[in-house]
């Protein structure tokens, strides 16, 4: 099996929500409870029981309001910062699939909450969830066993529009830069969100912060600043298990 990532074409997306709803029902995540708050983004974040959230914002321009629809779920990093910080904490609790190139949380390995910490704030898109009771962490699994058997991940199999693409490596990438192309012609913004970094490529036509704080890595390398000073500063004994 090659090498896979999603191409998330953000310019087609109508906010429809599928892609949530099919991400819950394929994990058996239940429902959370929320309430509305004024926004069409329901509910408010990701939760250890929501791994896809269509993101809304309404941006108001010259006194018209402007929508943006962001599908936020894992990037499913190239160099996963979250399984770095999880490996120097000595946790086994973050590994890859090597088929698909997927990073995936072993729901058995209960992390400490201080450890859960560390590993959120070292992911640029800020991802990682946690059950306080069970002290496990969930994210977005790639469908692993969907992919497995050769169907695309719930998300996009529900997607109605071609927002959500999913295949070999190679091939979104290409498709994401044609389609970009393409955009560009209409919208001289037009940017890709760190294609070379990330297994979830967005295409975007706007400035990224006004689809979501998170939408683009603050650094282009995939880690944060609090990751490198804190890998600088790790203890010895945390060093030694990295290296052995
Ligand atoms: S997006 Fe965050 S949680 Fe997902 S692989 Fe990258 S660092 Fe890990
Ligand atoms: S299913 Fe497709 S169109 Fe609907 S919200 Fe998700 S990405 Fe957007």
């Amino acid at each position: 099996m090659a090498d896979k990532s999603f191409f998330i074409d953000t310019t087609k997306c109508t906010a429809c929500r599928g892609c949530q709803i099919a991400c819950k029902q394929w994990n058996k995540n239940p429902g959370t409870k929320t309430v509305q708050t004024g926004s069409h983004q329901n509910p408010p974040d990701l939760s250890f029981f929501t791994f896809k959230l269509v993101r809304f914002s309404e941006i108001e321009t010259g006194g018209d309001p402007k929508w943006y629809f962001f599908p936020d779920q894992c990037r499913h990093c190239m160099e996963p910062p979250c399984m770095s910080t999880a490996e120097s904490l000595g946790s086994k609790a973050i590994a890859r699939n090597e088929a698909t190139g997927a990073v995936v949380f072993n729901p058995k390995i209960k992390v400490k909450p201080a450890d859960l910490k560390s590993i959120r704030e070292s992911c640029p898109y800020d991802i990682p969830r946690w059950d306080e009771r069970m002290g496990v962490m969930a994210k977005c699994t790639m469908c692993s066993d969907r992919v497995k058997e050769g169907m695309p991940p719930a998300c996009v199999k529900a997607c109605p529009t071609g927002t959500m693409n999913f295949g070999d490596r190679k091939d979104m990438l290409e498709r994401a830069n044609k389609r970009l192309e393409e955009v560009k012609k209409v919208y001289k913004d037009a940017m890709l969100a760190n294609p070379e970094d990330v297994r979830a490529i967005y295409l975007l036509v706007d400035d990224p912060k006004k689809y979501h704080k998170f939408a683009v890595a603050e650094n282009t390398f995939g880690i944060t600043r609090k990751m490198a000073l804190k890998r600088l500063f790790q203890p010895l004994s945390n060093l030694r298990h990295v290296i052995g």
